[in-house]
């Protein structure tokens, strides 16, 4: 066999691991039967567990018949599911399904036998936990066999013999290789399928290696058959910086060090067993976690150097649940030697292992994490060591409190590196975690955190923003897709590859939504918006939105409100008082009653969030922000005027007496230039509303009943329904043509016009204007503002051209947002 010192570079023996998610059912074997056969290596261990699920469903099992409850029919299910999966994956499936059969009739004794003592032994149990194994790894091995590859199958407990001690289950190195010495000279074949998690005791009983313990199986095997490397395949693409169902921006890593997994893993991160790692750095074995969903994917190597390049100082963060906090406090402690010793003894006395421990440096309190379910017996424990000083008065008291969770950052870069802890507890504090208690290592490779359980994930998503993403990460919500949400998706989905590029800027879409409904997205790059609209909205409505922003803990938020709805604008106010910021073309609460508008900025000016409405009028042009300049640098404006309405722009560029007004009205209507409803546009009311923008964005407290309306709807029109209005349109054209003919004879044309002056006083109405005036060369539904302040007197600032339409209002939102990620601090 190889020996590793001569550190192979063509590697001749691989081992491989499959979790019970590789393992789930028969398209799942023939895929792991895939990356086996394709691998060249000749030689291979394969370590395998039980079909997902299997091994919770017999734990289960075993309780059920011990409390002599029903086990039958869980029975049944993992029968009828291993013969199934025999039957779909072989083309010879019987002697499979009779060595499923046995294996099931021994299950069945095994249970019968706990229901009638109802206190089962170890051995007992392991043999029905362990039955998983053997059901998958000889299915497997049947299949690979039927695909022409000599696979031998060994049953673990044959070979692999273990000590239970307090540390976990310890190899019996001797033993289990002159075992398998033994086997393999039965077995010579190069490759060999083995069960995980099951082993034999001293004494040459079954037993297992623990929950989840088929990775310590691996490493094992990897060890007494010499492999070079050892594969563990999940589904995930390796080793996450956090547990990617809590934290959806977890990113993979690359490489990490062996202590760095040993710390993830003792703390808590399920992807790796923390005993697997012992026989791995004992042999320099390297371990690559990979995906078998995903096998192109380079997952996750751990070795003994890790990343030396050290991309940043925290590696991965992981919680811990179920534990409790018991405190030992009382100025009686202070400078007295063999506290912690005495705190320790007694615990250790009832066999409450300790998770984290924290004291002061006044030496005031002593507190330990314990697992919740040996809290009680910890406190007593203390609470009897310390009798004599709780009856004197030295010591306070002793105090258990479960429902605590614990964060840990494990790197190696944080050792040296100042300021991860000032991050981590910005982050903690940002979040409105309350923080228990803290431990650092003196390895300064861990830094654990316990607070209470319900802020725990709220408490690991800001930690991890605050270490992984950019600090230009900002969640987005879209509201009301209708064609300008639509068009701003599209923008949004076309534009976020390079924006993260060459920007820094990260955007990512987590919420669509219409008034009633909610699609919320965990991965939001903004591609498949349309797919996931199509898909079943949740139960929810705008409220909801809100927390599921929050949720994820990015470091910014943005409601993009592209409704028109009123209902959606009386939610701004909470949302921005909540940190969010909002953008939207909607005119509701830019235009809409005063003291709604007020508490808009009140809201903006207490948090620091931002409204932004610049395609709110005239769509994209940039209206709003040249105003803002003008009156920023300090220049004082006199008046606006302009023509707002993109549909009235084009009916009187169009209107030259050749067809009735009403004709063009018909034809506008048809080609998608008015609203629904063309008395929306006609009664002027949505160009007041732009007007009152304005004002109030130059620090007037207009209204729109302020605003001196002069609507083209005849007034006999205005309360009919929409169709009795189309039908009735000519009642436009004797008033139109009048109008039309004054103009004429005084060589102007007609144009409806927005007008606002220094004074406050605001008009809209049809004027006549010079044909050499600038709002008569306006070419089809393009818009005009001009404004005259102090340096723009003789010769207006005049911003013009197309000012409707989806696209163009999409990017008036969009840039908008990227001015917004600009004073977020993006290289914009
Ligand atoms: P298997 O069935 O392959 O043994 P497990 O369910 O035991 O898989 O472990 C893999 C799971 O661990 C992943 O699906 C993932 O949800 C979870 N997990 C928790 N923390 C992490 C982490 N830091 N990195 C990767 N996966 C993690
Ligand atoms: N099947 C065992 C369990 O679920 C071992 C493992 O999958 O690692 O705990
Ligand atoms: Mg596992």
């Amino acid at each position: 066999m190889d020996s590793l010192a001569s550190a192979p570079i063509l590697v001749s023996c691989r081992a491989h691991k499959f979790g019970g998610s590789s393992m789930a059912d028969a398209g799942c074997i023939r895929r792991v039967a895939n990356l086996l056969l394709a691998d060249p290596c000749p030689r291979q261990i394969v370590i395998t567990s039980a079909m997902q699920g299997t091994t919770d469903a017999l734990v289960a099992l075993g309780r059920a018949a011990t409390a002599g409850a029903d086990w039958a029919t869980g029975l049944h299910a993992i029968r009828r599911r291993h013969l199934e999966t025999a039957q779909a994956l072989l083309q010879q499936p019987e002697p499979a399904q009779a060595r499923i059969d046995a294996l099931c009739d021994e299950l069945s004794d095994l249970l019968r036998a706990a229901a009638l003592l109802r206190q089962p032994g170890p051995t007992a149990l392991a043999r029905i936990h362990g039955m998983g194994e053997l059901l998958s790894t000889g299915l497997l091995n049947a299949h690979l066999r039927e695909r022409g590859a000599d696979y031998a199958l060994l049953d673990a407990r044959e070979v692999l013999r273990v000590r239970h001690t307090e540390l976990g289950a310890v190899v019996d190195h001797a033993a289990s290789a002159a075992l398998l010495f033994d086997w393999r000279t039965r077995n010579p074949q190069p490759r060999v399928n083995v069960t995980g998690f099951i082993a034999s005791d001293e004494a040459g009983l079954p037993t297992t290696l623990g929950r989840n313990g088929s990775d310590y199986s691996a490493a094992i095997f990897a060890g007494l058959f010499e492999a070079d490397e050892l594969n563990i395949w999940s589904d995930v693409d390796g080793v996450l910086s956090a547990d990617p169902r809590l934290v959806p921006e977890a990113v993979t890593l690359p490489t990490m060090s062996y202590s760095e997994a040993c710390e993830l893993a003792y703390f808590g991160a399920k992807v790796i067993h923390p005993q697997a790692l012992a026989p791995a750095i004992a042999r320099g074995l390297p371990i690559r976690m990979r995906n078998t969903f995903a096998p192109d994917q380079p997952g996750t190597r751990i070795d003994a150097c890790g990343d030396p390049s050290g991309a940043g100082p925290v590696k991965g963060l992981t919680l811990n649940h179920d534990l409790a906090l018991v405190c030992l406090e009382g100025a009686g402690l202070i400078g007295v030697p063999g506290t912690a010793e005495r705190t320790f003894g007694a615990l250790r006395a009832v066999g409450a292992s300790v998770v984290m421990i924290s004291q002061g440096s006044s030496e005031h309190s002593i507190c330990c994490v314990v697992h919740a379910e040996q809290a009680q017996a910890a406190r007593a424990a203390l609470a009897a060591a310390f009798d004599r000083e709780l009856a004197g008065g030295q010591v306070h008291g002793v105090t258990a409190c479960t429902g605590i969770s614990v964060l840990a950052a494990v790197g190696d870069g944080m050792a040296g590196t100042p300021g991860v802890a000032a991050r981590l507890f910005d982050a903690l504090a940002r979040a409105q975690v309350n923080v228990r208690a803290i431990a650092q290592g003196a390895s300064e490779r861990n830094i654990s955190v316990a607070m209470s359980a319900e802020d725990a994930t709220r408490a690991l998503r800001a930690v991890h923003a605050a270490f992984w993403l950019s600090p230009q990460t900002i969640a987005l919500a879209v509201i009301g897709p209708g064609k300008v949400g639509a068009a701003l998706l599209d923008q949004l989905e076309a534009a976020m590859p390079r924006l993260r590029r060459d920007a820094n800027v990260d955007l990512r879409l987590r919420a669509l939504a219409t008034r009633s409904r909610l699609w919320t997205i965990e991965h939001g790059d903004g591609s498949g918006w349309r797919a996931r609209m199509q898909s079943e909205p949740e139960p929810a409505d705008l409220d909801a939105i809100a927390p599921h922003l929050h949720a994820t803990h990015l470091p910014h938020k943005v409601i993009l409100d592209c409704s028109a709805s009123d209902a959606v604008a009386s939610r701004y106010p909470h949302w921005l008082a909540a940190g969010i910021h909002v953008i939207t073309p909607n005119k509701q609460a830019g235009a809409g009653p005063l003291e709604r508008y007020r508490g808009i900025r009140a809201a903006c000016a207490h948090s620091g969030a931002r409204f932004r409405y610049e395609a709110t009028v005239c769509a994209g042009l940039p209206v709003i922000s040249t105003l803002r300049d003008l009156l920023d640098t300090g220049d004082a404006l006199i008046a606006i005027d302009g023509i707002f309405s993109g549909t009235l722009a084009w009916l009187f560029n169009k209107f030259d007496g050749s067809q009735p007004f009403s004709e063009l009205v018909r034809q506008a209507h048809a080609l998608g230039y008015t609203e629904p409803d063309p008395r929306d546009d006609l009664s002027g009311t949505d160009v007041a509303r732009k007007l009152v923008i304005l004002a109030r964005e130059a620090g007037m407290t207009l209204s729109l009943d302020d605003v001196q309306v002069q609507s083209l709807v005849p007034e006999e029109l205005r309360s009919a329904d929409r169709e009795a209005f189309m039908a009735g349109l000519e009642a436009l054209d004797a008033p139109m043509r009048e109008a039309l003919k004054q103009a004429r004879a005084q060589d102007s044309v007609l144009r409806y016009i927005a007008r606002l002056d220094q004074s406050g006083h605001a008009s809209v109405a049809l004027q006549a204007v010079p044909t050499d005036h600038a709002f008569a060369h306006l070419r089809l539904t393009d818009n005009c503002v001009s404004f005259t302040t102090r340096r723009y007197r003789d010769n207006p600032l005049v911003v013009q051209g197309p000012g409707a339409g989806p696209d163009v209002t999409a990017a008036g939102v969009f840039s908008d947002l990227l001015r917004l990620a600009a004073a977020l601090g993006a290289r914009l």
